[in-house]
């Protein structure tokens, strides 16, 4: 309906409006009314056609809208469509139209009516919006969010990639918080080198991120793209210290990730991947031990502070007597469901989750509690050797813990021995090497644990004040086989009675090694052989120490 046909007042009207009218009669003849609102955009006011239009309208919107408006035109009168789309205006940008048409009479044929609407502001807003929920500020990478949403459309075959910026927080301590962005942009660009495929990478939390892929992939390939990864990753950044991260890396198959809480599982991935130092596929045997290790991490805690590892104790005996000089105390561990969990699997996770002095503690006070019992029942009076974690000595608290508990229980310190493993910490850090120095001062013993494990810094025999180095295992069953090794180990003796230090052979599980051991001079043994690690109340009724 062209403008002559409208009432002046009416065009008045539309020209104060904000909003655009418009009428397109089905021969796509379009008239736009008022000049307020489309002399924004670059198209005559009189005779302009659908085509007109179409022209301004963003190319990958045209498409979409011509297919409405010939829906609109199949439908019935006073049909109401809205619909958003981006026209060119004057200045070449795009602006966000929302159109919405009815379908009226006219000239007993059919047109539509409608007003044109400036969206722009809003719909940017909303782009904004959607934007900063599914993206990380920091990387401008996707999301968890973004990830979640992804999640259901992931096919099955696929694999995941899990990559945990092992020490991000120690290097943002150090350098601030630029090293997110440094190492986020290491790592797209090892991802670009290695994976040769489409690939989607999501940030899930500070340090971990997820690599989704199209293409399917078997267990095998993914652990090789995993090493790939790593090696690319640590080239990428040999140059800059920042850079030579270490990166934790682990592969989990779609299928095995939990339908309903997929991250769960990437976190417990990560976890583990950043705390042993290879990558690791989520699958088989390696599926089953993540799984534990996590059933262990999080009942730890709560067994530690409900008393629900106790001790064993395993004699040292001398040679020469088969007199019990001492007991080892080793921490025990029955889980309801789980049965019995060695020191060997929960010791590492205490220390990782900063458990281990309330354990050691526990340990400490029940293996001080045993020498009170015993003392009450036999005339012997044995020592007790307790195992000590580098982590502890390095608490500042700890030299006044352990002078309470003896004090508290009554017993000579010089009745307790501290086995500390030896490690790069005891040779390297001072911290350590003071603590054990006033241990020493308060009359604890010290003793050197797993000697010749395969770390072993003979320099500590010198720098600490030992009172007993313990020979591993290892090392007795590799003089069982090689004579050079005994030879070792016969000199290490000679050595320990110069320095006044005892040598004690760990592992000691037949006569003959008993015998070849005590031919070369060591007089104290631990074993199978002699005696297997037993309950305190199991060594309390026995009657071996009169
Ligand atoms: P470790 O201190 O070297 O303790 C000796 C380990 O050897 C014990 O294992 C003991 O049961 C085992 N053993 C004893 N005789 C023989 C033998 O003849 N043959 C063999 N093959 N093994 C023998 P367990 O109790 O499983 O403890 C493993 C490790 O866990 C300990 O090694 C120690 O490093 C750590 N650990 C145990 N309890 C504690 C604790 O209270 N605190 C800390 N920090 N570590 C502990
Ligand atoms: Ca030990
Ligand atoms: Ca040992």
């Amino acid at each position: 309906m062209n403008k002559q046909a409208l009432p002046k007042v009416l065009l008045s009207l539309f020209d104060t409006a904000g909003e655009g009218f418009w009428f397109m009669s089905d021969d796509n003849v379009v008239q736009f009314y008022n000049h307020s609102f489309y002399q924004q955009f670059p198209l005559s006011m009189e005779d302009s056609t659908l085509d007109d239009w179409l022209r301004l309208v963003h190319p990958e919107d045209r498409e979409k809208l011509l297919q409405e408006v010939d829906c609109h035109r199949q439908a019935l009168l006073l049909a109401r469509v809205t619909t958003r789309y981006r026209v060119k205006n004057v200045s070449g940008r795009y602006l966000w139209i929302e159109a919405t048409g009815v379908r009226v009479e006219y000239q007993s044929g059919l047109a539509i009516v409608g007003v044109h609407k400036n969206v722009s502001e809003e719909v940017l807003l909303n782009q904004y919006l959607t934007h900063m929920a599914t993206h990380d500020s920091e990387t401008g990478l996707f999301n968890r969010h973004k990830f979640l949403e992804k999640f259901p459309s992931l096919s099955e075959k696929t694999w995941i990639l899990v990559c945990c910026l092992a020490q991000l927080q120690q290097l943002q301590r150090q350098v601030g918080y630029e090293a997110i962005g440094y190492l986020s942009s290491a790592l797209v660009s090892t991802l670009d080198d290695v994976l040769q495929m489409k690939y989607g990478l999501y940030r899930i939390s500070a340090d971990v991120f997820v690599v989704t892929m199209e293409q399917a992939i078997n267990s095998e390939e993914s652990l090789s793209l995993l090493y790939k990864i790593e090696s690319v990753f640590h080239q990428v950044g040999e140059n800059d210290s920042i850079l030579s991260s270490r990166l934790g890396l682990g592969a989990i198959p779609v299928c095995a990730l939990s339908v309903t809480a997929p991250l769960q599982q990437i976190f417990d991935l990560s976890e583990y991947s950043r705390a042993i130092s290879s990558p690791i596929t989520y699958m088989g045997e390696s599926q089953r031990s993540i799984d534990r290790y996590f059933v262990i991490h999080d009942a730890l805690e709560s067994a530690v502070n409900k008393h629900q590892i106790t001790i064993a104790l395993q004699p040292i005996v001398e040679a020469a007597t088969g007199k019990l000089i001492s007991f080892e105390a080793l921490a025990r561990w029955e889980h309801p469901e789980l049965g019995s969990i060695p020191p060997s699997e929960f010791i590492p996770i205490a220390e990782r989750l900063g458990h281990i002095h309330a354990l050691g503690m526990l340990i400490f006070e029940q293996a001080c509690q045993y020498l009170v019992m015993f003392d009450a029942k036999h005339h012997a009076r044995p020592l007790v050797n307790v195992n000590v974690s580098a982590h502890q000595l390095l608490r500042a608290s700890f030299v006044d813990d352990v002078c309470k508990v003896v004090a508290h229980f009554g017993i000579d310190s010089t009745r307790i021995v501290l086995e500390v493993t030896e490690s790069y910490l005891l040779d390297e850090n001072p911290t350590i090497t003071k603590a054990l120095d006033v241990l020493h001062t308060h009359g604890f013993k010290l003793s050197l644990d797993d000697f010749g494990s395969g770390m072993s810094a003979i320099t500590s025999l010198f720098r600490l004040p030992l009172y007993q180095v313990k020979l591993d295992k290892v090392l007795i069953n590799e003089a069982m086989r090689r004579e050079a090794c005994l030879k070792l180990i016969a000199h290490l003796y000679e050595f320990g009675n110069t320095y006044n230090i005892t040598l004690v052979a760990e592992g000691v599980e037949t006569s003959e090694m008993f015998k070849r051991l005590t031919e070369v001079g060591i007089s104290y043994l631990q074993g199978y052989y002699l005696y297997r690690p037993c309950s305190p109340q199991v060594w309390l009724e026995k009657s071996v120490f009169e």
